[in-house]
């Protein structure tokens, strides 16, 4: 009886444990990997209490981790610190080594980075894979991009569209930044900050080749700002050699990322392209019987739903050429093909996939006839 007892607390502590090591909620991140790289889903700029967010540090990592999340960067404004009076930490590393604690158990990258925040024409940046945040501190902001380059910082400029910055929504690349690009000491531009993906951000990053952003500036709860809505947080994929925190770095130096935010995709050709080719999955392509009639079943393996518009020759048979493949769903499109082929390039253009501003990239597979 006694060893029956032990058998069953022990059970309820082993299950107990592996509970307490699920973390994912209701609607975790999917997205593939592309040929050569691993695709990291990240998050590179939030807050929390210890800068003008609501919530401790804890709280930010069990989010990325309910959303299946890669790495997450807290980016407390270094100059902006409302709950100093309550909250005093004179280490501005404190939000951190909290979160790095917290994360230590689990899968999940934990960059090191500030905010650097001065009104316009300076803006706000984002430093990450800092080393020491409290030698980002200095009255100029010109001093404090220098020591973010001494720490061999990556740097983007946040929410550059913001109306409050810029009141007419579009961006304006001031002197400040393109001296800052000049130096080495800004590589990337948010084109996806919260719910605004502004295409003269796109633009800006393609002519001054930055890296593109896409990321949640999160201060209240990611549940009651997104998942609650039906929706996931902005996030920025990035294709990394492995997972590791010096390949992210590497990564994101080199440009290879794609912004996404629910079923907005933005990239530069090169990565959304073929990101968007391994998130359909072909499942077959077959005649139905003694017709011209070609059937081919979509499968989307990524978190995004994916609009498409038909761009090959053939027209569809009982579909619109606009349709969407739902996330994590299964599709069949059927084509008119009028004589009976062998092999096809199936050619779809994907209408919410940025690669430059209004310009959508037409995907193709190529598949051989079942
Ligand atoms: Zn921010």
């Amino acid at each position: 009886m006694k060893s029956a007892i032990i058998i069953f607390f022990s059970l309820l502590g082993f299950y107990g444990l592996k509970a307490q090591h699920t973390h994912k909620g209701a609607k975790p991140l999917f997205y593939p990997n592309i040929e050569g790289y691993v695709t990291l889903k990240t998050d590179l700029h939030m807050h929390t209490v210890f800068s003008d967010g609501n919530v401790w540090p804890t709280i930010r990592v069990q989010e990325a981790l309910r959303e299946n999340l890669d790495a997450i960067s807290l980016t407390e404004h270094l100059e902006y610190q409302p709950h100093k009076e309550d909250i005093p930490h004179p280490d501005r590393n404190r939000a951190y080594h909290l979160a790095m604690a917290e994360a230590k158990e689990h899968d999940l990258l934990i960059v090191p980075g500030s905010e650097i925040t001065r009104s316009e024409p300076v803006g706000h940046s984002n430093a990450v894979f800092i080393s020491d945040a409290n030698k980002l501190l200095h009255d100029k902001p010109e001093s404090a991009f220098e020591a973010a380059k001494e720490q061999k910082a990556f740097v983007f400029w946040n929410h550059p569209a913001w109306y409050r910055q810029s009141p007419t929504g579009d961006p304006i690349l001031s002197d400040f930044q393109k001296k800052r690009i000049e130096n080495g000491e800004l590589h990337g531009i948010e084109v996806i900050n919260t719910g605004d993906y502004a295409k003269e951000s796109l633009a800006l990053a393609l002519e001054q080749n930055l890296t593109i952003m896409g990321t949640s500036d999160i201060h209240g709860l990611i549940d009651w700002d997104y998942t609650e809505k039906g929706m996931h947080r902005p996030i920025t994929l990035v294709f990394t050699k492995e997972k590791s925190l010096s390949s992210l770095k590497e990564a994101l130096f080199a440009g290879r990322t794609v912004a996404v935010y629910n079923s907005l995709l933005v990239g530069k050709v090169e990565f959304l392209k073929p990101l968007l080719k391994a998130s359909i999955k072909i499942n077959s392509a077959t005649y139905h019987e003694e017709s011209q009639v070609l059937a081919v079943e979509l499968e989307n393996v990524s978190s995004s739903d994916l609009l498409f518009k038909n761009a090959m020759p053939y027209n569809f048979y009982s579909k619109a050429p606009i349709f969407t493949v739902k996330a994590g769903e299964k599709e069949t499109i059927q084509l008119k093909t009028l004589k009976n082929i062998e092999t096809i390039d199936l050619k779809l253009k994907a209408l919410k996939a940025y690669t430059a501003p209004n310009e959508n990239p037409i995907v193709e597979w190529k598949l051989t006839i079942d």
